[in-house]
C-alpha cells in the first residue's frame, strides 16, 4: 500500500499508509493528512485519490483545491490543478508543511483473488490457485504461492522478477531522512 510521509513539529518524519480512497491535506493543524469520503471537501489545501490500475496496483493523484495555500510539486506549480505522484515526490504546502509520497510497502501474505486470467506464480510457474496464500510482490506487482507446500515467496531472499527483499519484517528502505 502507498503511503505518505509527513514531518511533526519535532521534524521527525513518520508514514502513514494510505489506507483508503481519498485523502486530505493541510498545511496547519494536528492533523495534516486527514481520511475524507469523497474526493471534494472543504479546509484542505490539496486531495489525495487514488485509482486502481492494471497488474492490481494503484496509481494515486494530488488535486490542488484552489484555497488560498499554495501546493507545489518538487517545487513547481500544478499547472493543470493535478499530478499523477510517482514514489518519493515531495509535496510542499503553504510553503511549510512538506509532505513526501511513498509507493514501499511490506509483502503481505493473503488469499490470491483470483482472476479473469490464470496467473502463474513467479517462483515456481505453476498456476495461482484463488483462495490460496500467496504475496503479491510490492515491487513489480507479480504474485507467489506462500501455501505450506509452496512458500515460494520466501524460497529466496527476494522477488525471482524484481529483487524486492521478501522479509516481512524488513524495515522500509526509503526515509526522507535519507535526503
Ligand atoms: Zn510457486
Ligand atoms: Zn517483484
Amino acid at each position: 500500500m502507498a503511503g505518505i510521509w509527513i514531518q511533526d513539529e519535532k521534524r521527525a518524519w513518520a508514514r502513514r499508509d494510505l489506507s483508503s480512497q481519498y485523502f486530505g491535506l493541510r498545511a496547519a493543524g494536528d492533523s495534516p493528512v486527514v481520511e475524507v469520503p469523497h474526493a471534494q471537501g472543504p479546509g484542505y489545501a490539496a486531495l489525495l485519490a487514488c485509482y486502481p490500475a492494471s497488474n492490481h496496483r494503484q496509481q494515486w493523484a494530488l488535486f490542488d483545491s484552489g484555497q488560498a495555500e499554495a501546493v507545489l510539486v518538487n517545487g513547481e506549480p500544478m499547472l493543470a490543478g493535478f499530478v499523477l505522484l510517482k514514489a518519493r515526490d515531495e509535496i510542499l504546502l503553504g510553503g511549510r508543511t512538506r509532505f513526501y509520497f511513498s509507493t514501499e510497502e511490506l509483502p503481505v501474505v493473503v488469499p490470491y483473488p483470483g482472476g479473469a486470467t490464470p496467473e502463474f506464480c513467479a517462483r515456481c510457474h505453476k498456476p495461482l490457485v484463488a483462495g490460496a496464500p500467496a504475496v503479491r510482490c510490492p515491487s513489480c506487482g507479480r504474485w507467489c504461492d506462500q501455501t505450506a507446500e509452496r512458500p515460494c515467496w520466501t524460497y529466496g531472499p527476494a522477488c525471482p522478477l524484481c529483487g524486492h527483499p521478501t522479509a516481512f519484517d524488513a524495515d522500509l528502505r526509503w526515509t526522507p531522512e535519507q535526503l
